[in-house]
């Protein structure tokens, strides 16, 4: 990366990111900070993201995200001293292989990819940090309580369902075997599902600063299991659907203020558990994703490397990057800052893998 970094071109620093997800916000914060920026679009999205050609630079356009890895196309992002910003969708689009391949400088950790694309390695990093996990139960286990179970390779809440005891998980991944949607039992999540209140923290590390900051938390609204709350009690009986947790948008989120420093502790222990075991550790945005109960215990259930897209809620900041900078502060506008405060003093490395 260092030997890329040498042909760039310091003051056209270009950040780049794939048009979705939250790449609006990223352009969008670059922008503030001075920096040029990319879009890397499909062909099928081109009429819509036109609209924002005010904060794009340059575009480049693909039939499919695959071709990112394309020579060419990283030659022009290369070219224009491009720096890789992966959101929440990243690989999801481009492929594990790909994202972990691409020779472009990516903003964050990159060996966190294939941690996060494996719900048991995930798990297992958290627990490693000493942040706490629902209770999770293999295939054998007694099953005494409600459990959610997450097959391998869902996305987005798609695929997971609800059961109360081992007979009931068994059957119903039997039938969705017999429907050729899950093949290794072995890779099953099945954990405890949490009562409480869904809260989602976004943090940031910054390398330039030495701190970590929290820079906002919000709620998702997902169809179905949030939908089932507007069906009266006594008709819920009616409705013999497995709900799927497909996120369908975010709302945000102000935390009582006596919790923040739990939350924090939270984040640092991520902070210092991935610096530990995959260095240089996480850099930039991060998210720990969980249930508050009503003892105000928080369980952390899911994490993600990268900025999450309920951070675009606060696209002109958000009740906590005021705290920290008192001006307008997105994590798209915090990344940007980020790069420059590393890109002055030579140490623009630290951030990029
Ligand atoms: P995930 O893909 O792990 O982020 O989960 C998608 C959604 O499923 C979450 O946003 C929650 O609504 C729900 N969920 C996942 N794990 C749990 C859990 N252990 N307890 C309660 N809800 C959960």
């Amino acid at each position: 990366m260092r030997e890329v970094l040498e042909d760039y071109e310091l003051d056209k620093l270009t950040v780049a990111t794939l048009a979705s997800h939250s790449s609006l916000q990223i352009v969008h914060g670059a922008k503030r900070e001075g920096l040029r920026t990319l879009l890397v679009v499909t062909e099928s999205k081109a009429w819509f993201y036109k609209q924002f050609s005010h904060l794009v630079n340059s575009v480049i356009l693909v039939r499919r995200w695959g071709e990112l890895c394309r020579e060419d196309v990283v030659g022009f992002l290369r070219k224009h001293s491009s720096i890789l910003v992966p959101h929440g969708s990243f690989v999801e689009y481009v492929g594990l292989d790909c994202a972990l391949g691409v020779e472009v400088p990516i903003f964050g950790l990159r060996k966190l990819l294939p941690i996060e694309a494996d719900q048991h390695a995930k798990m297992d990093l958290l627990k490693k940090a000493g942040i706490p996990v629902p209770t999770s139960y293999s295939l054998d286990s007694e099953i005494d309580r409600l459990v959610i179970v997450k097959l391998p390779g869902a996305k987005g809440g798609r695929g997971y369902f609800l059961a109360s005891s081992q007979r009931e998980v068994i059957e119903k991944l039997e039938k969705l075997r017999s429907r050729g949607l899950v093949d290794d039992f072995s890779k099953v999540i099945i954990q405890e599902y949490l009562i409480g209140v869904n809260a989602y923290f976004h943090y940031f590390y910054s390398p330039a600063l030495e701190r970590l900051e929290i820079t906002g938390a919000d709620i998702r609204y997902e169809s179905d299991v949030d939908g089932l709350r507007r069906i009266p009690p006594g008709r819920l009986a009616e409705v013999s659907i497995e709900p799927t947790f497909t996120v369908v948008g975010n709302i945000p989120l102000v935390l009582r203020e006596s919790l923040l420093p739990t939350v924090y502790e939270l984040g640092e222990k991520f902070v210092k558990t991935t610096a530990e075991l995959l260095p240089p550790g996480i850099v930039g945005p991060f998210c720990l994703e969980g249930v508050i109960d009503r003892e105000m215990n928080i369980k952390i259930f899911e994490f993600s490397g990268r900025i999450v897209a309920g951070t675009n809620l606060y696209v002109d900041g958000s009740p906590y990057t005021y705290l920290y900078w008192d001006e307008p502060m997105s994590v798209g506008r915090r990344i940007a800052r980020e790069i420059k405060l590393l890109a002055e003093r030579g140490l623009l490395h630290r951030v990029l893998t």
